[in-house]
């Protein structure tokens, strides 16, 4: 097994590397929707008739509008994302087809891709990332079609399989005593030192190899999902290209298939010790995720891959002239919690119409800002008599600068936090206030359920 080294010609000429070819250069991130099926139990569970939260109010070519519904407080909100995929039993090879599969001819070229199943745990990641032998998901179909790409064209594929478990990653293809280093070179690659690459030919060679490691991934009981996956699991396919202008140099492009680690709401799990450590670190790094998009689909100055070990590997995977597929993933019957994960993938995707020295402010009088407001949110939250209108997560702020979403607040929402966790929020959002100005402060607040630390 060779060492993994990112996005350098192999063989050939290493002189001259080739110039990755993309057909299209741009970094935008698509964010799209995916509702499991309720399952048997839910089913049964709900006497037969479940009412699924979500679903599409009207849709275009360019964006649709996914309607969340709370089937007891009528509590409902409206947000616009790139695609939406329902609950039929199989969407995933939809979801292939239409999203995933035209990224691959850009691997060919050069170009790195990333796609990631984004959502909490239980809502059909590993499902749709990994799929069964029976319905295969996105990583099988997505190795099956460069496989037979890589006949036409000549190309060599190879994976990598790695997991990013409390901000440190672990190769899962090849056990190893200690966790792998990431170093950058002088050019701004990223090296993942020692990680293995499994050359792949046929389908039964990438079965062999990634069903073992499969099994490696962390998981544990939590009290939402037997199998809960409480790490980033990481699927690297890489594909050596001999460069058409007969200089003999191999180009090498990489797509990363990412099932991440379910955002979970500490209150629900019950978690404790161990688990609630593990679950800040998840929570954090979805964060971290969410504000590398957020800056790349609004065209930031910085983008913030430092901020945590993913975001950092996945450095010349996201942004640049790579592609890249967030896939939201829903539970048809919890409405809580797809608010939470479409409003942050809402976020993630919305391009904000702004200067973005406009957004620049006065760190103290941002901070008062910022704290007045999170007191009128705290007193929204069913406290006190003022009971505003509040957007998603109960944000105030939402409405001024996430024009994408829509809400209607009938009845209190269900968020209703303990005086404790108000006064550990109160000390995070002087925190937040205090980060660097790349994201709007409205963003941090609505993801403030995210940053799961001060909230258990
Ligand atoms: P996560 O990885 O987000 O925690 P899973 O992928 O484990 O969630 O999915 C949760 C449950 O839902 C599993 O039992 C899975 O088999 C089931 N599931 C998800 N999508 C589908 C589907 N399209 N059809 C049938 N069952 C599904
Ligand atoms: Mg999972």
């Amino acid at each position: 097994m060779a060492s993994y080294q990112m996005n350098t010609p192999k063989r050939g000429n290493l002189s001259t590397p080739a110039r990755p070819t993309c057909p299209n250069s741009i970094s935008k991130v698509r964010v799209i929707i995916r509702v499991r099926p309720f399952l048997p139990s839910e089913i049964f569970s709900r006497n037969g008739n479940p009412l699924s939260c979500v679903s599409v109010l009207g849709d275009s070519s360019q964006e649709v509008t996914v309607h969340l519904k709370d089937q007891e407080t009528s509590r409902n909100e409206c947000y616009k994302l790139d695609n939406f995929f329902g609950q039929e039993d199989y969407n995933v090879n939809q979801i292939f087809q239409r999203e995933v599969s035209p990224l691959i001819p850009g691997v060919f070229h050069g170009c790195n891709a990333t796609v990631f199943a984004y959502g909490a745990t239980g809502s059909g990641k590993t499902y749709t990332m990994q799929g069964s032998e029976e319905l295969p998901g996105v990583m099988p179909l997505a190795m099956s079609s460069i496989l037979s790409m890589c006949q036409s064209t000549g190309s060599t594929a190879e994976i990598s399989y790695y997991e990013v478990y409390m901000d440190r990653c672990y190769d899962l293809l090849e056990l190893k005593p200690k966790e792998i280093a990431v170093m950058d070179d002088k050019d701004g690659q990223i090296h993942l030192k020692g990680l293995a690459r499994v050359p792949v030919n046929s389908m039964s060679e990438f079965s062999e190899a990634f069903s073992c490691a499969v099994q490696r991934r962390k998981v544990a009981h939590t009290g939402l999902n037997d199998v809960s996956s409480r790490s980033h699991g990481v699927l690297v396919i890489s594909v050596s290209t001999l460069s058409k202008d007969g200089s003999g140099v191999f180009i090498t492009g990489k797509l990363n298939l990412i099932d991440l680690a379910g955002n979970e709401d500490n209150r629900r799990t019950c978690n404790e010790g161990i688990r609630l450590q593990e679950s800040a670190k998840i929570n954090q790094s979805l964060f971290a995720l969410s504000n590398v998009v957020y800056a790349l689909n609004n065209n930031q100055p910085r983008v913030p891959y430092r901020e945590s070990k993913l975001t950092r590997i996945l450095q010349d995977s996201l942004g640049g002239t790579s592609r890249a597929l967030m896939v939201a993933c829903l539970n048809p019957g919890e409405y809580q919690e797809s608010v939470h994960t479409v409003s942050l993938a809402a976020r993630s995707r919305h391009v904000a119409n702004f200067v973005y020295s406009a957004q620049r402010r006065d760190t103290l009088t941002d901070k008062i800002d910022m704290e007045a407001k999170l007191q009128a949110w705290l007193e929204s939250k069913g406290k006190t008599k003022s009971n505003k209108k509040v957007g998603a997560l109960g944000s105030p702020f939402i409405s001024r600068t996430t024009p994408s979403s829509v809400k209607s607040t009938k009845k209190v929402d269900m968020w209703q936090r303990s005086a404790k966790a108000k006064a550990v929020s109160k000390q995070r959002i002087s925190d937040l206030a205090e980060r660097p100005q790349n994201v709007p402060d409205s963003n941090l607040v609505q993801n403030g359920g995210l940053v799961d630390p001060v909230m258990k």
